[in-house]
């Protein structure tokens, strides 16, 4: 169902990369509690907006607002602490390490940089650690990832990887998830398996989610509302299915 209020608003959103455009004025509602889903043919802009909301590269025109706070001049870490997570298109795991180290890494965005504070406050320091530690447990359990926990995510699946990726972005405990293609190289099973664990998630936890999906089965599956771009533009918005049959989206995809 969407959500009355507006989680996040982009008006007019510009992005240029040299001489080349590549946002063109895109302005999006999308309302708390939605699963939102952002479409279109590759180099069409998808993974630009995702990069002007969260911060990676700001927008050079126009104004970027989540629960009415302006994201437009924040970097990366500080938009993250105002309860925005993202996952990215290729796995970006740290190698080596275990699925439960990697999630853990998820909390670092609260963790405190001053040494002093876990010195003279250790107690205190303390309690953020159980925190951590029980926020991680319930992202475990939620994305049933249990049984490789101690594995190196290195030797993991495809599809269990991203999962790993999803469980960290989630332990940031944020409000707004964005997800950059999360079934991206996937087999159907996995992609199942994701949907559910999307779909879980969005609700046992209360998230509004942008979804980047090129599988259009997913998309109508999942979305409410769907944005679609085509060389920077949006072409079509509004619900996932009449969206997608917009002649003009259909002739986007066709002329690829
Ligand atoms: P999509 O995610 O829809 O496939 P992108 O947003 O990745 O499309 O790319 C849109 C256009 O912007 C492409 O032409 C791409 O080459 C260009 N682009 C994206 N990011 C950068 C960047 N950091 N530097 C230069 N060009 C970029």
């Amino acid at each position: 169902a969407s959500g009355q209020e507006p989680a996040l608003v982009c008006s007019n959103v510009s992005r240029w990369f040299g001489g080349l455009h590549a946002l063109k004025g895109v302005s999006v509602t999308i309302g708390r509690g939605d699963i939102f889903g952002l479409v279109g043919p590759n180099g069409s802009g998808k993974t630009t907006l995702v990069n002007a909301i969260t911060g990676f590269y700001p927008p050079q025109e126009g104004s970027i607002t989540f629960e009415g706070r302006r994201l437009n001049d924040l970097k990366p870490h500080h938009i993250a602490r105002c309860g925005i997570a993202r996952t990215f298109q290729n796995v970006a795991l740290f190698r080596g390490m275990t699925v439960l180290d990697n999630i853990l890494m998820g909390r670092h965005i609260f963790m405190n940089p001053n040494p002093l504070a876990s010195l003279f406050y250790w107690w205190w320091a303390q309690r953020e650690e159980i925190a951590h530690r029980r926020k991680v447990e319930e992202v475990i359990d939620l994305l049933q990832l249990e049984s490789v926990r101690d594995e190196h995510v290195d030797v993991i699946p495809l599809g269990l990887q991203k999962r790993v990726e999803l469980a960290r972005a989630l332990c940031a405990e944020p409000r707004f998830l964005v997800l950059d293609e999360p079934m991206a190289g996937m087999n159907q099973e996995e992609k199942e398996y994701m949907v559910r664990f999307i779909l879980d998630a969005q609700e046992a936890l209360g998230l509004t989610v942008l979804i980047i999906e090129h599988h259009m089965d997913v998309v109508t599956a999942i979305c409410g509302r769907i944005l679609v771009l085509n060389n920077g533009a949006a072409i079509a918005e509004g619900p996932a299915r009449e969206a997608i049959a917009d002649p003009q989206v259909v002739e986007a995809y066709i002329g690829k």
